[in-house]
């Protein structure tokens, strides 16, 4: 999508710190991180949130990165959060998984 944010960084059209990619999804640090580790997981293509998530081996796609990524950065505790819409806080609508860690996190959270 051409106004979208989240897929210029997949085209790379802007800059992010990329952590990982691979042909379907990309993983970089949010801009604004709420802990030592704030990483987004998204798929390269343009899907606004989980409700309109119908490709399963997207969604494995993008559970992979999770992995993918805690396993390179060699973490084991962390949480994984999608929010979906804007009652939840998503603020990007091109569906994301933040991964979070490198702080005790307390649970339930605010
Ligand atoms: P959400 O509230 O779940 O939609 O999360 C959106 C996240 O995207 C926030 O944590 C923002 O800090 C992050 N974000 C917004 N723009 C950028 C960007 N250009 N690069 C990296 N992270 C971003
Ligand atoms: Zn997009």
């Amino acid at each position: 999508m051409t106004d979208c944010i989240f897929c210029k960084i997949a085209n790379k059209e802007i800059p992010s710190n990329l952590v990982y990619e691979n042909e379907s999804i990309a993983a970089f640090n949010d801009i604004n991180p709420c802990a030592p580790v704030h990483i987004l997981v998204i798929p390269k293509k343009h899907v606004e949130s989980l409700n309109e998530l119908e490709d399963k081996n997207l969604m494995a796609e993008l559970l992979s990165g999770v992995k993918e990524v805690t396993k390179k950065l060699g973490i084991k505790d962390y949480r994984t959060v999608i929010n979906t819409g804007k009652g939840a806080g998503q603020e990007v609508f091109h569906i994301h998984l933040h991964i979070i860690s490198g702080r005790p996190l307390n649970w339930p959270p605010g």
